[in-house]
């Protein structure tokens, strides 16, 4: 079986564990404090908190930033449900926009037809690893004072001309196993606004400000300190990792190009796409439906999964809630997207199976 995601755990993560052990001092403590600052250094940040989950780092960010009901957040359909859900949790409305669709990512042409006086935030996806247009966000969001959140939980080390995601507004990652790099469950908040940085700290503690004394209403979003020791292995191998998806990506679309009606991931110039997936699209030139597909690859024992079969606006949550949207590109890119293993694991025979069993489908 050649499966989707495999995570990387070596020996230095079973050391470090069972340091954490044997210390007695299991939950925020010293090994989360050092993963913070490594982290921080890494994405180029003054500040990491560390979190519980990625979902968890989402809605801390827009709390932090005062978001509450009342207020919009312009994010896109086409992403996993947490990102609109963050949102939700603060009793603000998630407002989507559509997506490129080349990219996957948010179409920043179409933010500033849904900015309205209630608009407070955006959070922009950089889906599959993909960073977005960052420039042209930046200028939206300071034009309309609107805070920036960046979804980069599948974007561990994705650069936008050079700069890491997760520098430009407040960065929140996953530290989920099929992620880029794991510590299990796990997440991150990155800022270089001291207020936003120690608001999280509060929220991610119940509100505390000091021990015992809390000043608003937070939350038990703590990350573990066996968490921190994995995340800390982790990170020291992430650059080689994605070099490693890069170079296991090149190799696909070189082969996947030759393929009638299939469209390998378009990679933007001047920017480090990371490959947390590997998403083509099974058009209506390619021989069999993208289902019919699927199923094929599923029977030759090779890892698929699509990301995502719905769009948010059309889950069964959102559908109660009220949302009738039309958003032409997420819903068509819902019905054509695969992705394909792509993680550091694979072999070159896993990789020309892959190939093959397309070629041969
Ligand atoms: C994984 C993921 C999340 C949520 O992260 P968790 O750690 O599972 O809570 C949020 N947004 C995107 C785009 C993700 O891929």
């Amino acid at each position: 079986m050649i499966n989707i995601a495999v995570p990387q755990i070596g020996h230095e993560e079973f050391e470090a564990v069972r340091k954490v052990l044997e210390s007695g001092i299991l939950a925020q403590g010293p090994r989360v404090e050092e993963f913070e600052n490594n982290f921080a250094d890494y994405i180029g940040t003054k500040h990491a908190v560390a979190v519980n989950s990625g979902t968890a780092a989402l809605h801390i960010a827009l709390l932090a930033s005062g978001i509450g009901p009342g207020d919009e957040v312009i994010t896109t359909s086409f992403s996993f449900i947490a990102s609109a859900n963050a949102a939700l949790f603060c009793g603000a409305k998630p407002v989507f926009v559509d997506i490129n669709d080349k990219t996957c990512n948010i179409d920043p042409h179409l933010i500033e037809h849904k900015i309205t006086p209630r608009t407070k935030a955006v959070i922009v996806v950089h889906l599959y690893g993909q960073p977005c247009d960052m420039d042209e966000i930046i200028k939206i969001c300071k034009k309309h004072k609107l805070v920036l959140v960046e979804d980069a939980c599948q974007a561990h080390g994705a650069e936008y001309k050079g700069h890491k995601v997760g520098s430009f507004g407040i960065g929140c990652f996953s530290f989920y196993p099929t992620k880029n790099m794991t510590t299990s469950e796990g997440g991150m908040l990155t800022t270089g606004d001291e207020e936003v940085a120690r608001q999280a700290r509060m929220l991610r503690q119940h509100g505390q400000s000091q021990r015992y004394i809390h000043d608003i209403l937070g939350y038990n979003f703590r990350m573990t300190d066996i968490e921190a020791a994995i995340g800390i292995c982790q990170l020291k191998k992430l650059d080689e990792a994605n070099g490693r998806r890069i170079k296991n990506a090149e190799l696909l679309t070189r082969e996947i190009s030759k393929i009638k009606g299939l469209v390998p991931p378009f990679v933007k110039p001047n920017m480090k796409h990371v490959f947390h997936q590997y998403t083509v699209k099974v058009t209506g030139g390619f021989k069999l439906s993208r289902d019919v597909l699927q199923q094929k690859l599923s029977k030759s024992n090779i890892g698929n999964a699509v990301h995502y079969p719905s769009p948010i606006h059309k889950q069964p949550l959102y559908v109660k809630l009220g949302y009738k949207d039309s958003l032409p590109v997420s819903e068509a890119l819902a019905r054509e997207v695969l992705s394909l293993p792509v993680h550091p694991m694979l072999s070159q025979e896993d990789l020309n199976e892959i190939v093959r069993t397309l070629k041969d489908a």
